[in-house]
């Protein structure tokens, strides 16, 4: 194996290094000033670190056996545990407070027996699954039944929809006519399979946007929520979609930016993080501890985290590299944390391009985690100095609030919905290339109470703006718009 050991790389490795980075980002351009009014980077024109804190250059030996062995046999699961029982909504009181348990209630009240069918094309695996998990418990218990239904198709239909995918976030794509046959034949054969007996159709992500096939003059409303960011969409791959989506009754975006020129009413609804979520509720130190245990990852210095699935327009290459830069100065792990969501079938491909970025250093913990990881994400996610999310592409970016939800600094790319995160230098840091992701993650390290007061202001922005409770909230006058209840011009 090619030796990565990044003081022994050569200028040219660096130069390809950096060329290859900037390649790869097409955002790249001048980072923002340095944090807190420091002077701004001119290359890789790191912080001194403040007196006392250990920078040191990483040596293999420092580590003990028992964490090298564990992180060649890392402790994962291999056993789905049962689900715990959703929680309902009175637990959320000491969150959110009364009053605002009482108006979710409230608006709840007139809507009460209606039906919802939820559609997607996963019910494992990334942000959409990770909302429909919360949020469907929580509408049931409001006696709103709502139902979750997921896709299916044949590999061909995923190969063909992660195209559609990376089309629409701005990728190059030939969309041939097969390639559309694939699209309709499984959506046809979805619709045969599925009923359409409910009052609202909420269908999410471009994947089962055909399904609208089905609507009726007489009985339901359908809204398609889009979760992407279509600011930049491929053209073909948009006409192709577009007809079908002007079909529906509305359209839910989560960013103004990522909305198209569409003529049926468009709204604005933040995803949202559930915090008594396995994922997002308060962990017992000793639990944090058994995992970093079971994952090898030493706690008595820095760790740096991605967790994401494996796919290039994370960057998680691109996260290596940036480490790699860090770790020149400062000692420090990097955890990249990842599983494959059920309708990504570039996920070993990139996993493996992700070890080969690694190399050797075991200072680079990769796992490739089961669905089921609540608990140990957010084990990781709590036992992390920064996390990290350095997206080129993105959706909203739900990895971000989870981070900042847990009071961490988090250094994250400036694309799709992360900036309404991030405001830069205030709930996180926003970074446009590898040098500068590398620049503040150092920053980070070196000056705690800066990071220790973006986690607090992070967890700030976090509750004010993305917990489910609001995403709930938000539904429920929506419907109440759609069935004709109350006024459209209502704020949600
Ligand atoms: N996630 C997970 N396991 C993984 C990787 C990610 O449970 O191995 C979760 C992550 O914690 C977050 C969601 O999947 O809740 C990812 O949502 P995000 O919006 O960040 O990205 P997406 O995958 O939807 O593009």
């Amino acid at each position: 194996m090619k030796d990565k050991n990044p003081d022994r790389k050569t200028a040219v490795e660096e130069k390809n290094a950096e060329k290859n980075s900037k390649a790869r980002d097409p955002k790249q351009q001048q980072e923002p000033a340095t944090p807190a009014g420091q002077a701004a980077p001119q290359e890789l024109a790191v912080p001194a670190a403040p007196s006392g804190t250990r920078e040191r250059r990483f040596r293999q030996t420092d580590l003990p056996a028992r964490v090298i062995e564990r992180r060649k046999h890392p402790r994962i699961s291999m056993e789905q545990p049962l689900p715990p029982a959703p929680p309902c909504l009175d637990d959320y009181v000491s969150i959110i407070g009364q009053p605002e348990l009482d108006e979710i209630r409230f608006l709840a009240r007139r809507l009460r027996g209606k039906t919802v069918k939820m559609v997607n094309s996963t019910a494992v695996g990334g942000g959409v699954a990770e909302i429909l998990n919360r949020l469907i418990p929580l509408m049931n218990e409001l006696e709103v039944p709502t139902r979750w239904d997921v896709i299916t198709g044949g590999n061909d239909f995923y190969e063909v929809t992660k195209g559609f995918h990376n089309a629409l976030h701005g990728g190059e794509y030939n969309l041939t006519q097969q390639i559309k046959d694939i699209f309709m034949s499984y959506s046809e054969q979805t619709r045969q399979r599925m009923e359409f007996t409910e009052d609202l159709f909420i269908i999410h992500d471009p994947q089962p946007v055909g399904l609208v096939h089905s609507k009726s003059q007489e009985r339901g409303k359908w809204i398609w929520r889009c979760h992407m960011d279509l600011s930049n969409a491929h053209q073909g791959v948009w006409d192709f979609l577009k007809p079908m989506i002007e079909q529906y009754d509305a359209a839910v975006f989560s960013a103004p930016a990522f909305a198209c020129q569409l003529p049926i009413p468009q709204y604005l609804f933040y995803p949202s993080i559930d915090p008594l979520s396995e994922k997002n509720r308060e962990l017992p130190e000793e639990y944090i501890n058994k995992v970093c245990d079971d994952f090898g990852i030493d706690r008595s210095r820095p760790v740096i985290t991605q967790i994401s699935r494996f796919d290039r327009l994370k960057d998680p290459v691109g996260v290596i590299e940036a480490y790699k830069l860090v770790k020149k100065y400062v000692d420090c792990q990097l955890v990249l944390a990842g599983g494959g969501a059920t309708d990504d079938p570039e996920g070993a491909v990139v996993l493996q391009e992700v070890i080969e970025a690694a190399g050797d250093d075991p200072d680079v913990i990769i796992l490739n985690l089961p669905p089921w990881s609540a608990l140990e994400i957010n084990a990781l996610q709590r036992a992390s100095t920064v996390i990290v999310q350095k997206s080129l592409k993105e959706g909203f970016g739900l990895t971000v609030t989870e981070g900042l939800w847990k009071e961490k600094p988090v250094v994250a790319g400036a694309v799709g919905g992360i900036p309404m995160q991030i405001i830069h230098k205030l709930t996180g840091v926003l970074v446009h290339s590898v040098e500068g992701c590398a620049y503040q993650i150092r920053y980070l390290l070196t000056h705690p109470e800066f990071a220790t007061q973006l986690g607090k202001n992070g967890k700030e922005h976090a509750k004010e703006n993305f917990l489910i409770t609001v995403n709930l909230k938000r539904w429920l006058v929506l419907f109440q718009i759609l069935l004709g209840m109350a006024k459209p011009n209502a704020t949600i």
